[in-house]
């Protein structure tokens, strides 16, 4: 018997993915588990579990209180910087780590539209799409409900995205505050950061980038591409963990311009002074508030040391490769099932995973997880592959979509037995 031609295709360019290698770093890449779902939830890197064994017994474990100087205070800038670095592009100084990425939008969008009211109070909007990520939408909400502001919507097209013409129409002199998401979560919709960017700022705007789903799998230059704000998550394409708390860039001249809302401890002028009153020390370190979760921002410091050596440019050809050959798949073996694609078909309007649209979609996600495949199930109807570079081989890509066309099959021969 031949060997089905996408198999085929698939193993050749296993067999010539200069990353490949980078797979049995992470633990568990190497079963028979398909994985569509390090956008979600990375994988555990291998030398992230050694490290923290290492820093339990001797970082913690041995050096106790003393770890405070000797280095943790200086963890959130260091891996801050680093991901500056190897990942966003921005030069140091103006990345921290910090909160999870809800707590750090409400800080930089409430120091952002705070200080746009302070210099003009007509300017009273913050623009929003209906489809950006349901905490964005929230903390948006609540920040316009504590300050009297509106919220003005774009209507996008929930397997496309933000549109410079959309955003060009939304903004004016009354605009604040621009969020966006550079990556959709639902539609994986790759927004044209440098225009948006540019929108925004010619119509007086602040922009404040969600980069949660291009963070380590999109290339992003926050320095060259003007950014004056953005989040981002890390246990997603940055393998974190669950809970690993998020990143923050703020522009080095926007800095002491804006003043968070959180004012606590870590963010002030000499911390062990404990002085009477809040003073925000200078710099980026400003945007903390409370201790710093040291543990939890261990391991992405591995997979940074990953993405330094591998490089953003050759992990976003593999993820290009990766959703165009998810993509064929889905054209060979569901769209004859009526599956429909939810994502751009463009790769150069696409982030790092593809969502395939059918209304039994919810069904098949249930059986695929029963078979150790896992995508994960947004409304509606969108089953969600998420492709991580350095974790996925296009082997995986082929197995879990075989599998999807036989869960599909079994759902559709089901309903109509019932039908
Ligand atoms: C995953 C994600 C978040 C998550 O925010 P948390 O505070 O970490 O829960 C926010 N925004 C976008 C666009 C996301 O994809």
């Amino acid at each position: 018997m031949t060997l089905d031609p996408q198999l085929a295709y698939a193993r050749r360019m296993d067999r010539a993915d200069g990353l490949a290698h980078y797979r049995k770093r992470f633990h568990g890449a190497d079963d028979d588990l398909v994985y569509f779902d390090g956008n979600s939830l990375g994988r555990p890197p291998v030398a992230a579990i050694e490290r923290m064994q290492r820093f339990m017994t001797h970082d913690w474990g041995g050096r106790l209180i003393r770890g405070w100087d000797e280095a943790w205070l200086q963890l959130p800038v260091e891996i801050g910087d680093r991901i500056g670095r190897a990942v966003i592009e921005a030069k140091a100084g103006q990345t921290v780590i910090g909160d999870s990425t809800t707590v750090l939008l409400y800080k930089l969008a409430r120091a952002a539209v705070d200080a746009q009211l302070a210099r003009d109070p007509e300017r009273r909007e913050i623009v929003v799409d209906t489809d950006n990520f349901p905490t964005d939408r929230y903390v948006l909400e609540g920040i316009a409900a504590e300050r009297g502001l509106h919220l003005r919507w774009i209507h996008v097209d929930t397997s496309l995205g933000v549109t410079p013409a959309q955003l060009a129409a939304a903004v004016g002199p009354q605009t604040a505050l621009v969020v966006v998401s550079h990556v959709a979560y639902r539609s994986a919709y790759l927004a044209d950061a440098p225009e948006l960017t540019r929108i925004a700022h010619d119509a007086g705007a602040l922009i404040l980038w969600d980069l949660c789903h291009s963070a380590g799998s999109v290339p992003v230059k926050a320095d060259a591409w003007g950014f004056d704000l953005a989040v981002g998550c890390t246990y997603k394409y940055l393998n974190g963990g669950p809970g690993s708390p998020a990143f923050a860039y703020v522009r080095d001249d926007l800095q002491s311009i804006l003043r968070q809302p959180i004012q606590g401890w870590f963010g002030t002028t000499d911390q062990f002074d404990m002085g009477p009153g809040y003073e925000p020390v200078r710099g980026i370190r400003r945007f903390l508030s409370g201790t710093s979760p040291i543990l939890a921002m261990l391991p992405m410091d591995e997979t940074l040391a990953m993405i330094e050596e591998a490089g953003i440019a050759a992990i976003r050809a593999k993820s290009v490769a990766l959703t165009s050959f998810a993509i064929e798949l889905h054209e060979h073996l569901l769209a004859p099932l009526g599956v429909t694609l939810a994502s751009p078909a463009d790769p150069a309007e696409r982030g790092g995973h593809v969502t395939l649209h059918h209304d039994a979609m919810r069904e098949v996600t249930a059986r695929l997880w029963q078979r150790d495949v896992i995508p994960d199930y947004r409304d509606p109807g969108g089953l969600r592959i998420g492709l991580s570079p350095l974790s996925t081989s296009f082997e995986e890509v082929h197995r879990g979509l075989d599998a999807t066309r036989e869960c599909l099959r079994e759902v559709i021969a089901e309903r109509a037995g019932l039908g």
